[in-house]
């Protein structure tokens, strides 16, 4: 159990669930990419303990950096806009592991894809560890999800609640 600003979250996801999850799906990536040298794209901050953990397993030979993704207000028209920041070295004919915390309405994710699909990788998988298929708002591949979850609000394992609540090893949910 865990309070935060008068929100009590309790256990949802184990750690040991998580562990082994991430493990299955390190091996996935493993097959998949055998003979190629991906590229691992992590969104800060939420995927941080995430891709960790998830690069552990990787035996394939691969490099990793890290993204933010800002959203700002271009007009009132256009509305919500998100820009990638820190990305710093050319993806162009890389084959690209995104790899995110959390899809709820996918929009995040979807821009990310979109924008770096624009420096032309060879390819784009999106690795999410968590997934509330009820959120969706647009349709996204989602090639490697952890766990599909509900429409609840979560946090931990690198999920935060106004900034805190990233330092435990379950994955918690508000009660
Ligand atoms: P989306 O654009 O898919 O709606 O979600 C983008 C971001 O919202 C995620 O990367 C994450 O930072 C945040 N988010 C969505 N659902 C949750 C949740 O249940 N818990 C936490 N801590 N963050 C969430
Ligand atoms: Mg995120
Ligand atoms: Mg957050």
């Amino acid at each position: 159990m865990l309070t935060i600003k008068d929100k009590t979250f309790v256990s949802f996801i184990t750690a040991d669930a998580i562990q082994a999850r991430i493990q299955s799906l390190a091996e996935q990536i493993n097959q998949d990419y055998a003979n190629k040298q991906p590229l691992i794209v992590v969104v800060l901050n939420g995927a941080f303990m995430f891709a960790a953990d998830l690069m552990k397993h990787l035996t394939i030979p691969c490099e990793i950096t890290f993204i933010r993704v800002a959203s700002y207000t271009a007009t009132e028209s256009t509305g919500q806009l998100k820009q990638i920041l820190g990305l710093h070295q050319s993806i162009e004919g890389r084959d690209l592991i995104v790899v995110e915390d959390i899809v709820d309405t996918g929009l995040t994710i979807g821009e990310v894809c979109n924008q770096l699909q624009i420096s032309s990788p060879a390819s784009i998988a999106v690795a999410t560890l968590l997934f509330k298929p009820a959120a969706l708002k647009k349709p996204i591949d989602l090639q490697y999800v952890g766990f599909k979850i509900e429409n609840r609000f979560v946090l931990g394992y690198g999920l935060d609640y106004d900034g805190f609540g990233r330092n435990t090893k379950d994955i918690l949910v508000l009660q």
